[in-house]
């Protein structure tokens, strides 16, 4: 069963999450099998909110990643990372740039690999020799789905390629001047699979554009027409929500 939290406002639902990370990295012991805390992240406008919160608790309170390992949940393909609108971009600028994360702990995918099949082997391999993620937080499609997961994707499904759903590319336009045909049509995702074998997702959702697919996702049926409905099989799962992308829950 997913469980569901829900907060005034998309600020407060980031800080709720900054904050429940800080205890997990600060809690974390760090021993010669498991020596660094792993993290899933994600991009978008959703976890803005909780990467600002996150380089407060840093610069401010002395939180330290020095123990943390981060995997991105997704890259688009052939879009130079350098772009401004990469994720690596996003994420340096909105989090790495700022904070003390070792930089060879941090790990996006190369969506400008030659070879995709490989660079996703290599990934999801990296992901099980860091002994797999502790907590991978995500945000959700308004179609659903979770990564770059568009609607049938296979449940157990491992890092892989994938062709934007429509839904997506026109979301997605408002980062590339309104202009859909700007938005690259393949990204590279974790899989569902990967997601699930996480020991804690923590999936965070604000304004009303996401409250069906919230709904859908946590009271619906378990199908792979609604990706994030995976999850209801997790034993860790819980939706941060404010009240608009809460607004549609029985
Ligand atoms: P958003 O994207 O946070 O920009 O709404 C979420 C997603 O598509 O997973």
């Amino acid at each position: 069963m997913i469980k569901t939290t829900v907060f005034k406002d998309a600020a407060a639902v980031g800080i709720a999450a900054a904050r429940h990370l800080t205890d997990k990295i600060k809690t974390f012991r760090p021993t010669l099998n498991k020596p660094y805390f792993v993290l899933g992240l994600p991009t978008g406008d959703t976890p803005r909110p909780m990467y600002r919160e996150l380089v407060r608790l840093h610069q401010q309170e002395g939180l330290s990643f020095k123990n943390v390992v981060t995997f991105n949940m997704d890259e688009y393909c052939n879009l130079p990372i350098t772009h401004p609108q990469s994720y690596h971009t996003f994420m340096f600028e909105n989090l790495f740039k700022h904070i003390d994360i070792i930089p060879e702990n941090i790990h996006i995918l190369n969506g400008m690999a030659e070879d995709k099949e490989t660079e996703c082997a290599r990934y999801e391999s990296l992901i099980n020799t860091c002994a797999g993620i502790d907590i991978q937080v995500g945000g959700i499609g308004s179609n659903g789905h979770i990564a770059f997961n568009e609607p049938g994707t296979a449940f157990d499904s491992k890092t892989h390629q994938i062709t934007l759903a429509d839904q997506t590319r026109r979301d997605n336009a408002r980062f590339f001047d309104d202009d859909i045909n700007q938005v690259p049509k393949n990204a590279l995702t974790i899989g569902l699979g990967t997601i699930m074998n996480a020991r804690e997702v923590m999936i965070l959702a604000t304004g009303d554009g996401k409250a069906a697919a919230v709904a859908k996702s946590v009271q619906g049926i378990r199908t792979s027409t609604i990706p994030a409905s995976v999850l209801q099989g997790h034993a860790n799962a819980y939706f941060y929500l404010d009240e608009a992308a809460a607004s549609l829950l029985k």
